[in-house]
């Protein structure tokens, strides 16, 4: 599938995980893809890889702390000084602070908001201006079950991902007459680093509830993202795709 050919695409946090299966797959599609995060040698490394397989796009590193609003506002300056226009923004990047709620500290509480849900604020206002001249673009967001079904242990995480929602549904009907769409992905349990660290009894429990018995792979939450920034979902906006082996249902 080459459907997103000539496309330039921006992925946050795809130096590892979901991002960078994200950044891989939209490559694979054909689009231009502008890699972002800290760690700079994983996104080399990326790019590298992109370099060398067998993609028709390209993927591009670009070094960015989406928790800096001044960087962000830089970043996007500078996309669109080099390439003009961006069709297709991912919203990825997130962390997790993990702590019952008695104990929790006002950082750990802001922090997480920062990184989860003021960068998706800020990057989608600087990129939608552009999106808005343009009059087309792809806005897909990532959320998470936890959004939806709350987690005890994770109320600061959760209360960042249920706004994700809400913010999604909301650029959704201020967009949709524009022809940009913007749609939310929420992930249920997957194979990566963010969920390297849980104890193997928390995991062991948590694939007990779920109907396909195991946590995905990012490459099944990037197939999705690249259905939602190509043309065939051009009738789709606002809506959230729950990708999570039937958790929640
Ligand atoms: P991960 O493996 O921990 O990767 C997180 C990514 O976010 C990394 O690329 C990291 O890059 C980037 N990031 C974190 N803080 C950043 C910052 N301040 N500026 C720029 N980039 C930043 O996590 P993941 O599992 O792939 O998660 C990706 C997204 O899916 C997150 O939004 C997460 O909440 C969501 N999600 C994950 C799961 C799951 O089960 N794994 C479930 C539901 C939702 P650097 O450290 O290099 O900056």
């Amino acid at each position: 599938m080459r459907s997103l050919e000539n496309q330039v695409a921006v992925v946050t946090g795809a130096s590892r995980g979901i991002g960078r299966a994200i950044a891989l797959s939209l490559a694979k599609s054909g689009a231009k893809v502008i890699a972002c995060a800290r760690n700079e040698a994983q996104l080399e490394s990326l790019a590298a890889e992109a370099a060398e397989s067998s993609c028709s796009g390209s993927i591009i590193a670009r070094s960015l702390d989406v928790s800096d609003s001044a960087a962000i506002a830089t970043f996007v300056d500078e996309v669109a000084g080099e390439h003009e226009r961006i069709d297709i923004l991912v919203n990825n990047a997130g962390i997790t602070r993990d702590g019952l709620l008695m104990n929790m500290e006002d950082d750990q509480f802001d922090d997480v908001i920062t990184t989860n849900l003021r960068s998706v604020f800020w990057m989608t206002r600087a990129v939608s201006r552009l999106m808005m001249r343009a009059r087309k673009g792809r806005i897909v967001n990532i959320s998470s079950i936890s959004g939806i079904m709350g987690n005890a242990g994770q109320s600061n995480y959760a209360a960042s991902k249920a706004a994700v929602i809400g913010f999604t549904k909301s650029v959704a009907k201020e967009y949709a007459k524009r022809g940009i769409t913007c749609n939310a992905v929420a992930p249920g349990f997957i194979v990566t680093d963010m969920t390297s660290v849980l104890p193997d009894g928390v995991k062991s429990s948590f694939k007990d509830v779920i109907p396909m018995r195991r946590f995905g792979e990012a490459d099944e939450i990037a197939s999705v993202v690249t259905f939602l920034a190509s043309p065939e979902s051009s009738y789709l906006t606002g809506q959230v795709l729950v990708v999570d082996g039937g958790l929640h249902m």
